[in-house]
């Protein structure tokens, strides 16, 4: 702080030096110095003027924005991509995918900041109850969820795959910010059961705290057009999750006042 004073009063005293005006002309000038050394108790003995007491100003509490980031591009951690919504370019792919750090059944990569947050989800998971999870699958590119797709539908039909993997283009895991978590070992991996188990309980409850939403809850097929996946957490950072959590709305789509997606159009 006493640095601070020194420059603004050598700012304070060039610039009326340079100006040749007298303080009577520029009282704005040498108010600076002044009333920061005031405020600095190191320096002038005096305490820091005390915050104002009162009733807070409504209008100063930051209200949520939902306008804040674009939920149409794929870059966006607000992005909304469900069977109506297909990625813009379909074969979009992010330019800042790593690998993640954690136990995997495949090895996993996501986006930097998603892949920090799981890192730290999987820490506080682990220190919290003393089990371990592990990525099943997290970023997956437009041409291997072609693969995926088609596996799908060769197993068990188009009508069933529909419901369980999404077409190339549609698919939070292309985007770097979708991951399935299974438990370590592996307990009801990807199957709804997953729901029941210490780390799915755990996961639903706390995963908003790192930024994560289980995006596909038991309740709203409807509305996101997947069955229950317990296991899926999208990635839409700590303010939205936040707001998402407080709020109670538990689907992108109804956040954000969009059509439910139960199907393509
Ligand atoms: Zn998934």
């Amino acid at each position: 702080m006493t640095v601070v004073v020194a420059v603004l009063a050598a700012g304070a005293l060039a610039a009326g030096a340079v100006s040749g005006r007298g303080p009577a002309l520029e009282p704005s000038v040498h108010s600076v110095p002044t009333s920061a050394t005031s405020a600095d108790p190191a320096t002038s003995g005096t305490p820091a003027r005390p915050a104002p007491s009162g009733t807070p100003d409504p209008t100063a509490v930051p209200s949520f924005d939902r306008s804040a980031y674009s939920i149409d591009d794929p870059a966006s951690l607000w992005l909304v991509v469900d069977k109506t919504r297909p990625l813009n370019p379909v074969d979009y792919t992010p330019t800042d995918l790593v690998d993640v750090p954690v136990p995997h059944i495949w090895p996993p990569k996501l986006r930097r900041e998603a892949s920090d947050a799981v890192v730290a989800l999987f820490g506080a998971f682990t220190a919290e109850t003393g089990l371990q999870l592990q990525s099943q699958s997290s970023y997956r590119s437009f041409s291997t969820q072609v693969d995926v797709y088609n596996q799908d539908v060769a197993s068990n039909g188009q009508a069933f795959a529909d419901t369980s993997t999404a077409r190339p283009g549609t698919s939070e895991h292309q985007t770097g910010l979708a991951i399935d978590i299974s438990a370590l070992p592996g307990d009801c991996s990807l199957e709804a059961c997953f729901g029941d188990t210490r780390h799915g309980m755990w996961l639903a409850q706390n995963a908003w705290r790192f930024g994560f939403l289980l995006r596909y809850p038991a309740d709203k097929v409807p509305v996101t057009g997947y069955g229950y996946e317990p296991w899926h957490f999208r990635y839409i950072g700590f303010e939205l999750a936040t707001e998402m959590h407080d709020t109670g709305v538990t689907t992108l789509e109804e956040f954000f006042g969009l059509p439910a997606a139960p199907g393509y159009n």
